[in-house]
């Protein structure tokens, strides 16, 4: 039972910047959503609650280390826009770390993207350049190539597909937070693949904390019924960050079971996330109804907000 302590619970300190808030997110442990065959097993789920982030994903940690290590490396100077192609989380992300960093950000997606989507990045004051649906994130990547190759001294390209700070970020704080969030008794990884980064710089790391660690990446199981943030990766432009070699395990999930994970982590634990969480849920169910003992940790990439109006929330 969780109980309130008897002591003042107010932590009084003040930041700098709100990418001081970037990282250090909650890790929970689930037990009323699981289903019964597992409870009674000694298995241990967490999820790693990535919504806690300013920005609302877990897109804010690569977002910060692309951009500060562009301008360490005296790449992204004042006078550049930065610009990316995405489906919506490292957009928001972007423009929340430009802006507090000084920066115009300009961002190329399909229009098909959420409303919500489009709106948070808007107020962020970013400027977004809307892409063929039909061509999905392929488009929007191939748009921004064209437009910087055109313009290369106005756009600084963070190119989080092929940017190495993306899976660093990971490397650096995910893992290692997720390492000691669980006294290192981690015995299963598990992240959605989107470019990759998530799954490759925490798995990296984990790897070298206990190289029996399993590092498990999820996909949508079709390439037509893409799970927003997610992308099926042998159909599209291969992210130049992701090594498949590097994963013990890739597990494709469908939409309608990952919808029915993520309404029940909200309705059994109060936990409001968004699709791909429940994509990454339901592996972690079928990893634990195969192993006998273990605690598997899987990332809970965005809350649910986003999700208000697309089918996730019809219910
Ligand atoms: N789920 C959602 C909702 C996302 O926005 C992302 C990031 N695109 C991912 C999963 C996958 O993250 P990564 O790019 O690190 O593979």
């Amino acid at each position: 039972m969780w109980v309130l302590g008897e002591h003042d619970e107010c932590i009084r300190k003040t930041r700098n910047s709100i990418l001081e808030l970037v990282g250090n997110t909650p890790l929970v442990k689930l037990e009323k959503s699981l289903p019964d065959d597992i409870k009674n097993k000694n298995i241990e789920i967490y999820i790693k609650l990535e919504g806690f982030n300013p920005g609302g994903s877990v897109k804010d940690r690569p977002a910060t280390r692309m951009i500060l290590e562009a301008i360490q490396s005296g790449k992204l100077t004042k006078d550049k826009v930065i610009i990316d192609a995405t489906s919506g989380n490292t957009g928001i992300a972007l423009a929340m770390v430009g802006t507090a960093l000084g920066y115009k950000v300009e961002l190329a997606m399909p229009s098909n993207v959420s409303e919500e989507r489009k709106k948070i990045i808007q107020a962020y004051g970013a400027k977004i350049h809307f892409t063929n649906p039909l061509e999905s994130t392929d488009g929007a990547i191939i748009y921004v190539r064209k437009l910087v190759e055109k313009n290369p001294d106005k756009y600084f390209y963070i190119d989080q597909y092929n940017n190495d700070a993306n899976w660093k970020a990971h490397f650096y704080s995910t893992a290692v937070e997720i390492w000691n969030q669980t006294n290192g008794k981690i015995t299963h990884f598990i992240a959605g693949i989107g470019t990759g980064g998530t799954v490759m710089g925490t798995g990296r790391r984990l790897k070298i904390y206990n190289e029996n660690i399993q590092v498990i990446g999820v996909q949508p199981d079709s390439p037509f019924h893409g799970i927003e943030g997610l992308k099926y990766i042998e159909t599209s432009i291969k992210p130049g960050i992701f090594d498949e070699n590097r994963l013990d395990r890739t597990m494709f999930v469908g939409t309608d079971i990952a919808y029915q994970r993520a309404r029940e982590l909200a309705r059994k634990e109060g936990i409001f996330v968004g699709q791909s969480t429940g994509a990454a849920f339901e592996a972690a169910i079928q990893i634990a109804r195969e192993i006998k003992e273990g605690v598997i940790v899987f990332i809970s990439p965005d809350g649910g907000e986003k999700y208000l109006t697309t089918a996730l929330w019809e219910v």
